[in-house]
């Protein structure tokens, strides 16, 4: 088991794979850089901190990165548990050019991939964002599931252990050398989902099927000012069943 950010880390709990053992310069410089985030998601208690180091992706799958970034290296994900459900009533900001709709729990989100990406350019890398969402998404929770941190379940969200699909993420393309893993946790990437079926009971817009997601009857489901509970001027809380119901997750559980 790997250490996790609130026990006690041992040495031997940080365990380096062979690939990256290497003597030379470049590989030490690696290695301190990867470890020099490593501890700023430690201390910034980071619950989903995960870098994919592009050498050693399929080719195929490497491109969904490159074509953000085409000298890519490196993607940091970043993740924040959703733990009461406040945290995704949806909020009108007004910009001095703009209005945005956003809520709490991508902000949140937001705010520490852009922290991320400072320090990366403050280094002299390259950087680009993606920006995190909070609606079922397959092939978004498909490329999450890369970390190997959780799965794609049924209700067509990233299930990590302990905090469930009840958590928002984001991630960060860049051409850092970064080293791959995450030295925190083991990895959650079996699928648990078995016989259950709340999720797709619990969606009253009949968006989600096995194995299926209709985006449109989703959207067009929470846009409708019928589903949406107002609670104050400016915020209102969407359908977010399919997450609540979901049992996995003790650590987010709303009841
Ligand atoms: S339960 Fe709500 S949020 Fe989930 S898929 Fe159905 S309409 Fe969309
Ligand atoms: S509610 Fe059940 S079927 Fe849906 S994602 Fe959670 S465990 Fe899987």
């Amino acid at each position: 088991m790997k250490a996790q950010w609130h026990s006690n880390r041992r040495k031997e709990d940080l365990k380096i794979s062979e690939k990256y053992r290497e003597m030379s310069p470049a590989m030490q410089n690696r290695r301190e850089l990867t470890f020099l985030f490593q501890e700023a998601a430690f201390a910034e208690k980071m619950i989903l901190y995960h870098v994919i180091d592009l050498e050693y992706l399929d080719e195929s799958k490497k491109e969904l990165f490159l074509k953000d970034l085409p000298e890519a290296r490196s993607v940091i994900f970043l993740g924040t548990p959703i733990f009461e459900p406040l945290l995704l009533m949806e909020q009108t900001i007004y910009g001095s050019r703009d209005e945005k709709k956003t809520t709490m729990v991508e902000s949140q989100v937001e705010c520490d991939l852009r922290s991320f990406s400072d320090k990366l350019e403050t280094m002299g890398y390259d950087v680009t964002i993606k920006l995190p969402t909070i609606l079922p998404d397959p092939a978004f929770a498909e490329l999450l599931a890369l970390t190997r941190a959780g799965f794609r379940g049924k209700n067509q969200r990233l299930i990590i252990e302990h905090f469930g699909c009840r958590i928002c993420v984001g991630y960060l393309v860049s051409n850092a050398p970064l080293m791959g893993g995450d030295y925190r946790y083991p990895d959650f990437d079996q699928n648990q989902c078995g016989d259950c079926q709340l999720c797709l009971e619990a969606c009253s817009a009949g968006a989600l099927t096995e194995g299926g997601y209709d985006a449109k009857r989703c959207r067009d489901y929470r846009d409708d000012p019928k589903n949406q509970k107002r609670i104050a001027a400016h915020s209102i809380e969407k359908c977010n069943r399919c997450m609540a119901s979901c049992p996995l997750g003790a650590k987010t559980n709303w009841a």
